[in-house]
């Protein structure tokens, strides 16, 4: 079964701004996909049908056979603006990837178990922050947030990582940085991952399988060999 499919996709704000027009791709489980294409392509759109936080108007999104709405647990997200709370620790920010795994309720009564707080240290291992983990996020790099933005989702225990532009705000450098630890975790872990990048270098770089889209269409799907640098 693949990790995910669109069938027939259609996605319309409002009255008449088509976002997504008749989607139909599947995405094989363990894949690293980017998404490419230039600005309102529709590549945060995608990223949002897939989360679940936005409905298709016409069509399904399933992951792993799964309504993307009913999978919403089994997603985790990265995004550019990273979200996290600044005035608190990298380990605190990443724990908090664990209430949408065990529900606001039980997280505001019990607080994390032992085993939530193993998960958050692994993560941030992962990551290569393990040593920085009780260093305030508001004082870390733009690059080393955006890891504590993944490790966050990583504490999730997702099956389907998303990360919509995660390296569009860091430096070259940074953004490689960024980019190879979220392709390690993804490759540790097993886990299908799809990332939107507008830099096509750095793209090259690091994704199995791309996809292009422009004006809410796939307009390309294939390998790093298909790619050519006007997607
Ligand atoms: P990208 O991420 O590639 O920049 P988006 O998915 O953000 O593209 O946008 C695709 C199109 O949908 C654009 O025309 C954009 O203006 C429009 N759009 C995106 N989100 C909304 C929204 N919440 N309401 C109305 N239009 C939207
Ligand atoms: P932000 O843009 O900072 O996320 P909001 O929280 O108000 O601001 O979110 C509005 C969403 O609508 C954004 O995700 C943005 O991408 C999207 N959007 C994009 N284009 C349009 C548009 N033409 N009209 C309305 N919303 C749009």
């Amino acid at each position: 079964m693949p990790a995910v499919t669109f069938d027939d996709v259609t996605k319309i704000y409002g009255e008449d701004t088509v976002a997504l027009r008749d989607i139909d791709i599947e995405i094989e489980e363990g894949e690293f996909v980017i998404l490419l294409g230039p600005s309102g392509a529709g590549k945060s759109t995608f990223l949002r049908v897939l989360n679940g936080l936005t409905q298709p108007t016409e069509g399904e999104v399933a992951i792993q056979g799964q309504s993307a709405t009913s999978a919403r647990e089994d997603v985790g997200m990265v995004f550019q603006e990273h979200y996290l709370i600044e005035s608190m620790s990298a380990f605190q920010n990443a724990l908090t990837g664990a209430l949408s795994r065990n529900g606001l309720l039980r997280s505001f009564l019990t607080w994390h178990s032992e085993a939530d707080k193993e998960t958050a240290l692994e993560a941030l291992d992962t990551v290569g922050l393990l040593h920085e983990s009780g260093q305030r996020a508001g004082s870390m790099s733009g690059g080393q947030k955006q890891r504590v933005g993944i490790a966050r989702a990583l504490v999730q225990q997702p099956n389907l990582l998303l990360a919509d532009e995660p390296v569009a705000s860091l430096d070259p450098k940074a953004a490689r940085d960024v980019m190879s630890y979220m392709k390690q975790a993804a490759s540790e872990r097993d886990l299908t991952a799809v990332t939107s990048l507008h830099q096509v270098n750095i793209a090259r770089e690091f994704g199995d399988t791309f996809l292009g889209v422009r004006d809410g269409e796939v307009v390309f799907q294939g390998t790093r060999e298909d790619l050519t640098m006007d997607v």
